[in-house]
Formats: C-alpha cells, sequence, structure tokens
C-alpha cells in the first residue's frame, strides 16, 4: 500500500457514526468560572502568535529575559533566545518561596498502600539533597542521565535535581527490557543510570537493578548506579562496588546542601524521550527548556482549567512523554497538586482507580482510551461503588477515542456532566496541541475539536493543497511552536527526513485528519496505517470504532491485507467482551454491523478472535506486526512491545486458519 497518502472515508456515513452532531457544550456553571473564557484569545494567538507566546513565557521566572522570541531557520527552532532560566527553579523554588511551600506537591501511593504526601518544601528539599548528591557523583551541566524507575516520588525528585544542574536526563519506562534500556543508554551517552531495588506491580516485584546490571553490561559510558530502595527485604539486590550507590547514603552524605540553580540558557537541553514506537523505531526526541515549559505549564492550566485548591492526577507513568509534560513540568510549575501512584489499576481490585478518586478528592482525571476500554471491559459496577463527585473534568490522550468508550467515560467515571478534554499531541510536539479549552469549546465525542491557541495546523494533500472540509489528509503543523522537538538525539538528517521533507518548512505529523463543517479537527489515527479498498481510503480508526460499538467487542484491530480485487481488503482482529464467544454467527453480524454503520467498502473480509492485541509498552496497537504476520514477513521492531506472547499466538492462529 502507499503509505504515505491521506485518507479519505466515505464521510456521510462516518459522520453518523461518529456522532458528530452530538455536541456538548460547556456547562454555563463550568464555563462562568473557566481559566481560559475568553473565545477572543483564538483570534488574538492567531493575529500575534509570538506576541501570544510571549506573554505566556511571562508566566516564569527568567533569570534573564530574552531578547527574541523566536528565531526560525525551518526545520531548526530556538525559542525565547538569550533567555536564561531553570526548570527546578521554576517547579519547586519559586513556590517554595510562597505560601505554597505547605501545598501538597506530590500526593503519592504505592501499589502495596503506603502514602507519602511532600508539600512543595518537602520537594525543595529532597530536589536539592539529590542534585547534591548527583554533584558528588561526578554529574556535570550537560551529562545525560538516564532513569529506571517504578512511579515512585524520587522519580520526579530526580528529574527535577538534574534539571537544577543542567544534566538532561532520559527516562525509560520500568516495563522496557534490558536490551531496550541498554539501547537508549547507549544512544544517549549516558553517565549515570538512576534505577530502584524494585517497584510493585500486580503484587509482585519489578527487579529493576537486575535488569539495569544487564543492561549496563554492554554500556560502557554508565559510571554509576544509583539505587532507591523501594522493595528492600522483597527483593535483595547485589550492589557492584565502586560503581554502585545507595540513594539513600548519596542523600545522607549530601546533607541539608543547597545547590543552586544552574543559569541555563533557554535552549539548554532539558530532557530526551523516546517515541512509543508504535510505527518503526524509536526516535530520541530532544527536548529543551524555556520553550518546553512555557507550552507545558500553559496548556496544562488552560486545557486542565486547573485552580489553586484541585487534586489533579495524570494516571500515565513518567517514563513517557505524557508524564514528563502532564506530571511533573506542566502541573509542577503551575504549583498543583499532583496525584501519583505506583501501581497497576487492577490491584487488589479492578476498583483502584476509582478509590484512589474517592480518597484524594481527585478533581481532574486524564487518562487514556486503551485503559477506558479496559474499564468498559471490567463493567461499570467498580467505579459505581464510590464517591467521585470531586471529578469536574477528565481528559483523555494517546489514540484517537472511540464515541463509546468517550460517553462511557463521561457517563461512569464523570457522573454525566464532566466535560471531557480530548488532547492530540506526541512525544515530538512536546505539549497538547489540539484540544477543547473545556469553557469555551462544545465537544463531540471522538473529536479533538480544535487547535490550541498559537497552534497553527493544516490538513494537506499529497500535493502540499489544503484539502477541502470533510476530506481527510496529513495532519501537518504550519508554524513552530514553543514545546517542539528540536532535533532526533543523535540524528538530526532523521529528524529532518522524517518531519521536514514531505513539505519543507512544514511539520508531518505522520497523522491522519478531516475537519467537519464546523472546523472540528477528527484525528484518523496513522497515515501508515489507512487500508486502501478498491481506490477508497478508510482509516483504520473508522473502522476499529464500528466494531466497537457492538457490544460483544472489546478491541479490535483492523489492517489492511493485499487483495487481488480490491487492491486491499480490511481483516479484523476482535477481542471480545467478558460473556460472548466467538462464533460464526458472531463473525457474520460484526461484518453486518461494520456496513451498517460505515457502508458495503469497509466490510471485513476476515474476523479474528484474540485475547490480546499486540500493544507497545504505552499500549498503543502495533497494527504494523499485524501487518507483518498477515503478509508472511518477518516482523519488524518488536523490542517496545508489551508482550511478545500476543504476537505470535496471533501468527499461529493466523497461519493456521490460511493453511
Ligand atoms: P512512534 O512515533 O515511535 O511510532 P508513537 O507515535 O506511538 O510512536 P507517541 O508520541 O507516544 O509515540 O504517540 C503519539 C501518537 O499518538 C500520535 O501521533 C497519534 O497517532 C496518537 N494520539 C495521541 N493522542 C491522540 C488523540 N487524542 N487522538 C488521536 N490520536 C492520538
Ligand atoms: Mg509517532
Amino acid at each position: 500500500m502507499s503509505s504515505s497518502q491521506a485518507t479519505n472515508g466515505p464521510s456521510g456515513n462516518i459522520d453518523a457514526l461518529l456522532q458528530e452532531h452530538r455536541r456538548f457544550p460547556p456547562p454555563p456553571a463550568f464555563a462562568e468560572h473557566a481559566v481560559a473564557h475568553d473565545p477572543a484569545v483564538y483570534q488574538r494567538a492567531h493575529d500575534d502568535p509570538d506576541g501570544f507566546w510571549a506573554e505566556a513565557a511571562r508566566r516564569l521566572d527568567w533569570y534573564k529575559t530574552w531578547d527574541k522570541v523566536l528565531e526560525w531557520d525551518a526545520p531548526w527552532a530556538k525559542w525565547f533566545v538569550g533567555g536564561e532560566l531553570n526548570a527546578s527553579y521554576n517547579c519547586v523554588d519559586r513556590h517554595n518561596a510562597t505560601w505554597r511551600r505547605n501545598k501538597a506537591a506530590i500526593i503519592w501511593e504505592g501499589e502495596p498502600g503506603d502514602t507519602r504526601v511532600l508539600t512543595y518544601r518537602d520537594l525543595y528539599r529532597e530536589v536539592n539533597r539529590a542534585a547534591a548528591a548527583l554533584l558528588d557523583l561526578g554529574v556535570k551541566k550537560g551529562d545525560v542521565v538516564a532513569v529506571y524507575m517504578p512511579m515512585i516520588p524520587e522519580l520526579p525528585i530526580a528529574l527535577l535535581a538534574c534539571a537544577r544542574i543542567g544534566a538532561p536526563h532520559t527516562v525509560v519506562f520500568g516495563g522496557f527490557s534490558a536490551e531496550a534500556l541498554r539501547d537508549r543508554i547507549n544512544d544517549s551517552g549516558a553517565k549515570l543510570v538512576i534505577t530502584a531495588d524494585g517497584g510493585w506491580r500486580r503484587g509482585n516485584v519489578v527487579p529493576l537493578k537486575e535488569t539495569t546490571d544487564a543492561a549496563v553490561q554492554g554500556a560502557p559510558t554508565i559510571e554509576h548506579v544509583l539505587v532507591v530502595k523501594r522493595v528492600g527485604e522483597a527483593r535483595p539486590v547485589e550492589m557492584k562496588d565502586g560503581r554502585d550507590v545507595w540513594w539513600e547514603d548519596a542523600l545522607a552524605k549530601a546533607s541539608q546542601r543547597i545547590v543552586e540553580p544552574e543559569h541555563l540558557d533557554s535552549e539548554h537541553p532539558l530532557y530526551i524521550m523516546y517515541t512509543s514506537g508504535t510505527t518503526g523505531k524509536p526516535k530520541g526526541q530532544l527536548h529543551t527548556t524555556g520553550g518546553y515549559l512555557t507550552g507545558t505549564s500553559l496548556t496544562h492550566q488552560w486545557i486542565f482549567d486547573l485552580k489553586e485548591d484541585d487534586v489533579y492526577w495524570c494516571t500515565a507513568d513518567i517514563g513517557w512523554v505524557t508524564g514528563h509534560s502532564y506530571i511533573v513540568y506542566g502541573p509542577l510549575a503551575n504549583g498543583s497538586s499532583v496525584v501519583m501512584y505506583e501501581g497497576s489499576p487492577d490491584y487488589p481490585d479492578k476498583d483502584r482507580f476509582w478509590d484512589l478518586v474517592e480518597k484524594y478528592g481527585v478533581t481532574i482525571l486524564y487518562t487514556a482510551p486503551t485503559s477506558i476500554r479496559t474499564f468498559m471491559r471490567w463493567g461499570p459496577e467498580y467505579p459505581a461503588k464510590h464517591d467521585m463527585s470531586t471529578l469536574r473534568l477528565m481528559g483523555t490522550v494517546g489514540e484517537p477515542i472511540n464515541p463509546e468508550a468517550w460517553m462511557w467515560y463521561q457517563e461512569h467515571i464523570g457522573h454525566g456532566t464532566c466535560p471531557i478534554v480530548d488532547t492530540w499531541w506526541q512525544t515530538e510536539t512536546g505539549m497538547i496541541m489540539i484540544t477543547p479549552l473545556p469553557g469555551i469549546v462544545a465537544t463531540k465525542p471522538g473529536s479533538a475539536t480544535r487547535p490550541f491557541p498559537g497552534v497553527e495546523p493544516a490538513i494537506l494533500d499529497e500535493q502540499g493543497t489544503a484539502v477541502p472540509r470533510n476530506s481527510g489528509g496529513n495532519l501537518v503543523i504550519t508554524r513552530p511552536w514553543p514545546a517542539m522537538s528540536r532535533t532526533i538525539w543523535g540524528d538530526p538528517q532523521r529528524y529532518v527526513n522524517t518531519y521536514w521533507s514531505k513539505y519543507p518548512g512544514v511539520y508531518l505529523t505522520g497523522d491522519g485528519a478531516r475537519q467537519d463543517d464546523d472546523g472540528y479537527y477528527w484525528l484518523l489515527g496513522r497515515v501508515d496505517d489507512v487500508v486502501n479498498v478498491s481506490g477508497h481510503r478508510l482509516g483504520t480508526m473508522e473502522v476499529e470504532s464500528a466494531l466497537v460499538s457492538h457490544p460483544a467487542v472489546a478491541e479490535a484491530a483492523v489492517i489492511g491485507v493485499s487483495h487481488p480485487v480490491k487492491g486491499q481488503a480490511i481483516v479484523a482482529f476482535v477481542t471480545p467482551r467478558a460473556g460472548f464467544k466467538p462464533s460464526d454467527a458472531l463473525t457474520v453480524e460484526l461484518k453486518e454491523h461494520v456496513v451498517q454503520a460505515i457502508g458495503a467498502l469497509a466490510r471485513p473480509e476476515r474476523i479474528y478472535y484474540t485475547a490480546e492485541l499486540p500493544k507497545t509498552r504505552s499500549a498503543k496497537i502495533m497494527r504494523r506486526l499485524l501487518r507483518d504476520i498477515a503478509e508472511g514477513r518477518v516482523l519488524g521492531d518488536t523490542t517496545t512491545l508489551m508482550d511478545p506472547n500476543v504476537v505470535n499466538q496471533i501468527k499461529q492462529q493466523y497461519e493456521s486458519s490460511e493453511g
């Protein structure tokens, strides 16, 4: 299939499916008190983007004000040129200097039920001690620090300590293998790795130190391994003399030393974050300081309607960009109270999240469609056990949310009234790009709605011409934005080729989208995933969404396979909901259901039932592996795969049914 072409759904039918005309205006009481309530902000930002972003940057504390807002030599951007600041100072010190010193910064709960609350004062103390410990271990400004940790308070403390001394961090999700960790250490050239003896997951210990030991074999740049004691007796670890240091000891030695934050250039590297690898080998995105902090803190405040007394919970892992931007940097720069949870949502039972919402009085919840579909599969009786009346706003990120899941989320989690912000963005964009402002924009289930003020997307055809309303195309961003990735670490040419070559000077997202009659954006999935049936281009998301709207279907992944007549035919992999058994009758029914929803051309040629779908560690469906199976190819990069067994099972099933 020609993978880079625009998507073009048969919009008449899909509109009905996506409930395009179902609108949820901001509840009046919500709109009245919303942080962002003036619709004129969109026009203002459009007319003078530099002025808009400069105003936004003033929310931060700068040691030295910038000389120039933006220097743009496509594709190389510099934001707030000549300015100096420190991210750690902005997330910690400046709050510690006000009444917020006794406000909860991090409200943490471990999986076994242990809890810790760190005020901004506590955070200030711990970040200073950790920064001193890093200096004692020989880490200097510009050195890269790898972080491979469970979701414990020492994780954000470690990041802020790195930022304080100007050492860029690279966090590797704690579920990754030794090989994946080693690759990222070697790619980034990290000198130190910070880990823990283990972390708790579903009642078991994740042996992080052992995995780190294996990874560091073959990672010659690593000089020290700094180890937080999290599980202790449950998993004694070996400490290698001269190389390994306990976090506790290193911090005790640092005592109460205050480490003055480095005055860093606005473009100083803050971190490297590898993409999920849904479409191929992960890319190390470099994020820098001033623009990134401006973009993440502004979007966090406006999109989540952040008030001083909110209790904000983003359920992502800090191992992903979502955790960097919307657990650590955005929220802490804004002085908010952030909930952090170590473990699994089904431990000890499937209501753990809702227990936490009730216990801490969470007001803002940010999670992923894949989690919502899992909660749907488990059933509404779990949230129903808890009083979640404190919730007032909810968000989603990571994938297009099918309208079915959107409605369920609002009904069963958001007590029928919470506005939902569907936020589209990427590791590369650093900050949310397309999203409702919940006090201004009416939402439509399944649509990310409008670009954030100052963000200028477009939808282009292959020639680079903007497509008309209601046709699909390549989603691009036509103007630089402050939190954008500056390059791919160690491979600037790949940065140019991947994002800036198809349309010179314009950022290619890799996602397909279309705009409806109201100008709302509908994300259609990855352009690489588009299926071409008899000359009609279907977004996989459209067909999957139709399948998931059937009561028997929990999850679905759709791919195109070569077909002698149609060019491509649709093959669907379906995970049934609890209580539904695969059968020929169900297959017939599901095919018919898709035809009803979209049209005959979207009828799946074949449907396979599978208990799980192949997903990345960030829980995104890897359709490319399903395509590899279907086309009988060697499987592509599988290092970011959550469970390698899943692909093998599907492969066997596929091949036996073929033969
Ligand atoms: P790789 O780039 O290595 O293939 P990835 O794209 O999965 O990995 P991320 O940066 O974590 O890595 O994911 C960004 C992608 O997630 C977006 O490009 C988009 O496809 C999808 N996405 C995120 N949020 C949304 C959303 N609200 N609606 C639709 N799609 C979304
Ligand atoms: Mg991507």
